[in-house]
């Protein structure tokens, strides 16, 4: 493995390549690329099973960037997770929540732990133990560092820590803000579940849609009839994979750690979940052909989604990706060297720091729900649909055309806030894009998407540090 291979230093490489093109003094770039704050620490958890015993656990929370607050981040539980790579991710968050103007600081944490192998009960006793160590050293609360899921976390995770706040922090009125991605039920909003891979999808559609970019690949513009190719199928890859189906994209390949599933035909999505329901694998299912884990990196395919994990597409993987198109779902996915062939190779990288900006945007609307007390929509649906409803009567007594009921239900209805999420997204996702892309016409020798989008970060982070005073 080449010194670049490890994912901080993947990080620092991208954050220098696009320094070089700003023009801002060193002290002020050097404050932006450094971590702020690590809380590495240890916590006792009983072992299950026989014997007894306690293991001791090994912890982080990584606060990359304190020019806004709260910082923001997802807690990774994984088995070989380390501090390099937790402050890796959190750096990731910062220039991420920077691409798409969310206002936030970066944070990441992690607990290093197979979550495969504990029982639900041990998980949540890791959990609320996480929790607590946090809240003694003020590395979480509504106001100072928000949490959310990442790798091996899910809605379920977020509910423990919510709780674990609330018993300890009870008073105060914005307590459920100290976490984002709970269920709905709990202070959830809609369609955080979808929303990073729903954004995946915005991102590729946005790329596809590009008819500049998509002449210089040398592929006709538009989504439909592309072919993708999904790795990991948890929570951003399965969903990254449905809505990208769902706008016309074919699915050829998709990948989980016991294998790859192949067919140039297509796969649907739903009979291979139903398939891993079943049988506990994705590989077996009738009509498609099984390949071993890391070939969907290599298929024949138009865009590749690596939705699973950092560090897949390494120097050695590079020189055999057929894809025109990498769609970066995952944090890290490409290593700088395996960047730079791709680079070379002509195949065009839709960066992490944009492409799955999806699931922080709407944490964002979680937390501002949180903060305001009331569902979006609540407010104005009911608003909305009168005042449509007595336009539309109006035109229809004016010509005297009426309109069917159904017809008339679909033109007044006023939005949820499923739907209030997802223009949200939608239009976040389009105006980072085109920021991306107007870096690239101002600035054309930064070359590629990922330059631009880190350089659109550091601009707008350097302006909050000038605008403190601090740098000016
Ligand atoms: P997840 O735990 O829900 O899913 C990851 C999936 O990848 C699992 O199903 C796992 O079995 C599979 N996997 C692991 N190694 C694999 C391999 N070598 N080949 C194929 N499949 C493999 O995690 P997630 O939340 O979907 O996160 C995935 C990636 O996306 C991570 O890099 C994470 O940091 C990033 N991300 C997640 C979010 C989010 O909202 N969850 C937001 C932004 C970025």
């Amino acid at each position: 493995m080449s010194s670049t291979e490890n994912m901080l230093a993947t990080v620092n490489h991208n954050f220098d390549r696009a320094a070089q093109f700003l023009d801002y003094p060193d002290g002020l770039l050097a404050q932006i690329r450094q971590c702020n704050a690590v809380f590495k620490f240890h916590f006792p958890v009983r072992k299950e099973g026989p014997g007894g015993g306690y293991e001791v656990v090994e912890a982080w929370r990584a606060e990359h960037s304190h020019h806004r607050l709260p910082c923001k981040g997802g807690v990774r539980y994984a088995p070989d997770v380390d501090g390099d790579e937790v402050q890796a991710l959190a750096a990731l968050m910062t220039y991420k929540c920077a691409v798409v103007d969310v206002p936030f600081g970066g944070a990441k944490g992690a607990v290093r732990v197979d979550p495969r192998r504990c029982s639900p009960e041990q998980l949540e006793r890791i959990t609320r133990r996480y929790t607590a160590e946090l809240i003694r050293k003020n590395f979480i609360s509504p106001g100072v560092d928000v949490l959310a899921p990442d790798y091996g976390t899910g809605p379920r995770e977020m509910a423990w820590i919510m709780d674990t706040y609330l018993q300890i922090r009870g008073g105060e009125i914005d307590a459920t803000g100290c976490v984002t991605g709970k269920p709905v039920n709990l202070g959830g909003i809609r369609g955080r579940r979808e929303a990073t891979g729903r954004g995946v999808a915005f991102a590729v559609r946005e790329a596809c849609n590009d008819t500049e970019l998509m002449k210089q690949l040398g592929v006709p513009p538009g989504i439909t009839g592309k072919r993708v190719a999904v790795q990991g199928l948890g929570n951003v890859g399965f969903h990254a994979a449905r809505f990208l189906a769902e706008a016309g994209a074919v699915l050829v390949a998709v990948s989980e750690v016991e294998g790859t599933l192949y067919r140039a035909g297509g796969l649907d999505l739903e009979a291979v979940m139903r398939h891993r329901a079943e049988t506990g694998r994705i590989t077996g299912f009738p009509g498609a052909t099984d390949l071993p884990r890391t070939a969907v990196l290599e298929v024949d395919c138009d865009i590749l989604a690596p939705c699973a994990r950092e560090n897949v597409i390494t120097a050695d993987v590079a020189p055999r990706v057929k894809a025109r198109m990498v769609a970066e779902g995952a944090n890290g996915p490409v290593t700088a060297d395996a960047d730079a062939i791709l680079r070379q190779r002509g195949i065009t990288v839709i960066p992490d720091i944009y492409c799955n900006a999806g699931g922080v945007t709407v944490s964002y609307f979680e937390w501002l729900k949180n903060l305001s007390h009331v569902r979006f929509g609540r407010m104005q649906k009911r608003f909305d649909e009168m005042s449509k409803g007595r336009l539309v009567d109006t035109v229809a007594r004016l010509t005297g055309h009426g309109m069917d009921d159904p017809v008339r239900r679909t033109i007044v209805q006023g939005p949820g806030e499923e739907d209030l999420v997802n223009s949200g997204l939608d239009e976040t996702m389009s105006v980072a894009w085109q920021e991306i892309r107007e870096v690239m016409r101002q600035m054309p020798r930064v070359g590629d998407l990922r330059n631009a989008a880190f350089v659109s970060a550091i601009r707008k982070i350097a302006v909050s540090y000038m605008e403190l005073g601090i740098f000016p």
